[in-house]
């Protein structure tokens, strides 16, 4: 039996203050990821702050940008009307998450920070794991690998980003705001994270005692369609193998805006940037998309288990963009 505090924080200014000034301690919204890992022995806060009862509820529209409290759960936000009618890749990537009874816990604030499911992470009895036990090496690239990542990895870590959500959120240039004891700021989901092979220890910007206090969503343009496609072992309750969220906007055959994200192949939640110039101005058709995939997979790093995402990941991109586009197959 381990010694545990738990207080309710009545403010932001107060959670913040009370997590800062305890390396100890650490923040409880949802809980869905981090009571696992409590009961796994990963994690072994000596203070829990429990934020669920902050004003950080919230879904407001304003303009072409839709601001959502951190505390806002994933079935929330999958059945605002906003989300459906203008961001739709958003609901599709949330509705594919987990399972009903998590999505109706599990927050937005939460989504973004889900640790690996790198089943070596989760054992403590493996001692080889760069991020439990910085320096001690990796596990996974020796063993069964097959969930796990070939972009932004290195021999250090080949952990893969869990979220479908934030695969969607960081294609549309989300921004995350943030509350620390010196003050407020904004940080573009796309800058937010740290990739393995920066540093496995390290999984994002945050420093500790900060919060996420919201996320910033920009619309989709006007005439844009949107999707998120996942590729996973079976129908539902299961992380991705391979995703890819795309939005956009095609005229008279051709792409004149883009976003992609991709999901399952990244330390990080992906932003395909080459794949993004390469569609752009582009021909909207199966053979632009299939080169344009070839890009998105460019400098994987791979072991024997997850060498067979590299066309994985180029199909299931293919099949999105098609999908989106409504180009036959
Ligand atoms: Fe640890 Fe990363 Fe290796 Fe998994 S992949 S064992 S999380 S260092």
């Amino acid at each position: 039996m381990r010694a545990l505090e738990y207080v309710r924080a009545a403010d932001p200014g107060e959670a913040v203050r009370l997590v800062s000034g305890d390396p100890q301690a650490a923040f409880l919204a949802g809980g869905t990821t981090q009571l696992d890992l409590m009961k796994d022995g990963v994690l072994n806060p000596g203070l829990l702050v429990d934020i669920t009862r902050l004003p950080l509820h919230g879904i407001e529209p304003n303009g072409e940008m839709l601001h959502v409290g951190s505390l806002v759960t994933m079935e929330e936000l999958a059945a605002d009307p906003v989300v459906a009618a203008r961001i739709p890749l958003v609901r599709e990537a949330l509705l594919a998450g987990a399972s009903t009874q998590l999505r109706n816990m599990a927050t937005i604030g939460g989504n973004l920070l889900q640790r690996p499911r790198c089943r070596y992470f989760r054992d403590p009895a493996v001692p080889q794991c760069n991020k439990r036990v910085p320096g001690s090496g990796c596990a996974a690239v020796e063993n069964t690998a097959r969930m796990h990542a070939i972009l932004g990895v290195s021999e250090r870590c080949i952990a893969a980003h869990a979220s479908d959500v934030a695969v969607a959120l960081v294609a549309l240039d989300a921004v995350v705001r943030i509350q620390g004891v010196s003050g407020r700021r904004a940080v573009p989901l796309t800058d937010f994270y740290r990739t393995a092979s920066e540093s496995p220890e390290r999984e994002n910007v945050l420093a500790h005692g900060e919060l996420i206090t919201g996320v910033d969503i920009p619309l989709l343009p006007a005439g844009a369609r949107s999707g998120y496609l996942k590729v996973r072992d079976r129908a539902s309750y299961e992380f991705a193998l391979t995703s890819a969220a795309v939005a956009l906007v095609v005229s008279d055959g051709v792409v004149r805006h883009a976003r992609v994200g991709l999901g399952g192949v990244g330390s990080t939640p992906w932003r395909a940037w080459g794949v993004e110039r390469e569609l752009s101005d582009a021909p909207a058709d199966r053979a632009t998309f299939r080169q344009a995939a070839e890009s998105a997979v460019r400098g994987a790093w791979t072991v024997p288990g997850t060498a067979f995402k590299v066309e994985l990941a180029q199909r299931t991109l293919v099949r999105a963009l098609q999908t989106v586009a409504g180009v036959a197959a």
